[in-house]
């Protein structure tokens, strides 16, 4: 179930949403990162490694949205790492007595009998600040930003040229921005930016969901991401294909509206544009 993208970097896409787990191998055992959507996936997944004798030596996940904070008893007890922002803003949520709730409340309802919630979350935040993830093998570079979600991470496998993207750069979703931040748009700009500023040395870019990229469709995503979140700031017209009456998912032309409105109401209650 796993396919090489580049030397050492494999990947399994699941059914849902086009999700991808990222498997990096170091010396004694692979970094997955963002491992998983559903039990049967999760648990086929850890029995390939088991197969291929290569044990989870950490853990990873790039945000702390649900579909990237799972994990599966299968995987190990290795430590599961994110952004100090991550782990803060997962705790917060797990603190709350009824999180179970809120979680089950944002699953896609077709799958949601097969994620499993035991683990969810369980994430030890690294120091804020943190250059890379602590484990033996390739390096494995954080390029924290804050737009879609708290502490989000992108990371950067140097020595392979692999961008691990996170929720961004996706072929079939927008740019989502994280409505509750303070300069959501700004926060999303700077991102790509940072991205850019890497990509001379990216041979692959995996996002969280959809179909992993070459070099040219890196930069590609990245100009049409920028146009999406431009088109936003400037007032919500966009000709953005991912949004347009052919959406590869029939749902994303409404989550453009509803980012629309909550962008209008927010410069309304600010009175300054963002
Ligand atoms: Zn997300």
């Amino acid at each position: 179930m796993l396919k090489q993208v580049a030397e050492g970097v494999l990947v399994h896409e699941s059914e849902f949403l086009q999700s991808n787990s990222v498997v990096v191998q170091g010396r004694a055992g692979v970094l997955l990162l963002d491992p998983g959507i559903t039990t049967g996936e999760m648990a086929a997944l850890a029995s390939d490694l088991r197969e291929l004798d290569q044990p989870i030596v950490a853990g990873f996940s790039t945000h702390p949205h649900w579909d990237h904070v799972l994990w599966h008893a299968d995987f190990g007890e290795a430590p599961r790492y994110g952004t100090a922002r991550c782990a803060d803003s997962l705790q917060d949520l797990l603190s709350q007595a009824d999180w179970t709730d809120q979680v089950a409340e944002g699953l896609p309802p077709e799958y949601a009998e097969e994620i499993p919630m035991e683990l969810l979350g369980l994430i030890t935040g690294l120091p804020a600040g943190a250059a890379q993830i602590p484990w033996d093998g390739p390096e494995v570079r954080i390029i924290e930003h804050q737009a879609h979600a708290p502490g989000h991470a992108a990371l950067l496998i140097d020595e392979r040229g692999v961008l691990v993207a996170g929720d961004m750069l996706s072929d079939i979703l927008m740019p989502f921005l994280d409505l509750e931040a303070a300069n959501p748009i700004e926060d999303y700009l700077s991102a790509l930016l940072l991205f850019e500023s890497v990509a001379d040395d990216v041979v692959a870019v995996i996002p969280g969901h959809g179909s992993v990229g070459g070099a040219e469709q890196l930069r590609a995503r990245i100009e049409q991401d920028r146009a999406y979140v431009e088109a936003l700031r400037d007032g919500g017209v966009s000709d953005d294909p991912r949004v347009g009456p052919s959406a590869p998912l029939d749902w994303l032309p409404d989550v453009h509206r509803w980012q629309v409105q909550g962008l209008a109401q927010r410069e309304q209650q600010n009175g300054t544009p963002e």
